[in-house]
């Protein structure tokens, strides 16, 4: 279908468009074309003449780059955002559960999770991997928050059945029931922004039983699945004493058949080579959440170790293990606690989450055709986001 020119706008600005993890092209300036909520063209020759009938708009001053993809982080832990100290277990029990146990009330739940997908979208997230609470109607309201926002969001209800307090623990077939509703309600709505993610917390709160469960459903509706791995030393032992027979961490995983293309694993940061050897094979997506690392004292992520191993690894704030929304913030830790340089990181922040989520096709950089997502900086603040075109 022919798009009027009328409908055109052409952004002209200092344009980043990341391709790979070492190449991120840079127009000083660019032009970026955008009609019908697509990206048509990015050039560094301006395409005025071709184009009398479009809007123009010069931000010369600014950058714009893709909208960012976090692809970890937990909306009931917003409202503790910055708060909170000592390494993760501690801080689990401490600060964490007892606020998402408040997720009961949907009321509450209804607040919070709007101001995070408001807090999400000013800071230039435009895709979102979502960790919700327990509670099956707080996640239906994350849903409903997501889709009013706009944005593409995975979301998952958290599946805790046992080594969990009395308020979040739930019971196996339970747990099970609770995510295959939220998954048949939501999986694939709003023409497929909103996805359902199957979100076993971590191996110490689940049992092998309800993980094998898991993997049975992903394999056979071709679902997203996120959890955590070998985040904290201390954890990772728990684990090790909770399952002795099996050989790592990892491979408790790749038992219950939680380790596929569609898995998200965040941190593996204490992993040995058989375990990272697992992820490889089963081309695991990891999301890295350097902050949250440094914050937690979890220790940091062998990130050149696992990029040779071809993993495909993208950024999560992991608020509020994570201090912080701000991807821009996220992608300054990465550039030390991975000593990579910035280009990469905002690779990392954006088509490497395009990738982990398997949308490659429709956003994380300026390719013709691609969702017009995308953020507007200056003197590194986001002043604008654009979701599909359209300014949020
Ligand atoms: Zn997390």
């Amino acid at each position: 279908m022919a798009i009027p020119d009328d409908s055109r706008r052409i952004f002209k600005a200092s344009v980043l468009n990341p391709i790979a993890p070492d190449r991120v092209d840079a127009y000083a300036p660019g032009y970026l074309t955008v009609a019908g909520g697509k990206i048509e063209q990015l050039t560094s020759d301006d395409p005025r003449p071709a184009l009398r009938f479009a809007e123009y708009i010069d931000i010369s001053h600014k950058t714009i780059m893709p909208g960012f993809v976090d692809t970890h982080v937990h909306l009931p832990q917003f409202a503790i955002m910055g708060i909170g100290s000592g390494e993760l277990l501690s801080w689990l029990n401490t600060y964490t559960y007892p606020e998402e146990a408040r997720f009961a009330d949907p009321e509450y739940a209804a607040k919070i999770s709007q101001q995070f997908f408001d807090a999400l979208v000013a800071n230039g997230t435009t895709t979102a991997v979502v960790y919700s609470s327990v509670h099956e109607e707080a996640t239906d309201i994350a849903f409903c928050a997501a889709r009013a926002s706009g944005i593409r969001a995975f979301i998952g209800k958290v599946m805790m059945d046992r080594n969990s307090p009395d308020a979040l623990l739930e019971e196996t077939e339970q747990s099970i029931s609770r995510s295959v509703r939220l998954f048949n309600k939501w999986d694939g709505a709003e023409e497929g922004r909103l996805r359902y993610i199957f979100t076993p917390r971590f191996a110490a709160a689940c049992s092998m039983q309800l993980m094998k469960r898991v993997g049975e459903i992903a394999l056979e509706r071709g679902a997203f699945v996120q959890s955590h791995l070998s985040e904290n030393r201390h954890e990772v032992e728990w684990v090790r004493r909770l399952f002795p027979s099996s050989p790592s961490y990892a491979a408790v995983y790749h038992g219950a058949g939680l380790l596929t293309e569609r898995s998200i694993m965040a941190h593996c940061i204490h992993l040995a080579p058989d375990e990272i050897a697992l992820l490889s094979r089963a081309r695991t997506k990891v999301a890295f959440c350097p902050y949250s690392n440094r914050t937690l004292r979890s220790g940091t992520m062998p990130y050149q170790t696992l990029r040779d191993a071809g993993l495909n690894i993208s950024l999560g704030t992991d608020v509020a293990g994570g201090p912080s929304l701000s991807m821009l913030e996220q992608m300054r830790e990465t550039m030390t606690a991975a000593q990579i340089p910035w280009s990469e990181a905002l690779y990392l922040a954006t088509l490497a989450g395009a990738k982990a989520l398997g949308l490659a096709g429709r956003i994380g950089n300026f390719e013709r055709g691609k969702d017009a997502d995308f953020v507007v900086v200056a003197n590194d603040v986001v002043e604008e986001v654009y979701v599909r075109g359209r300014r949020v």
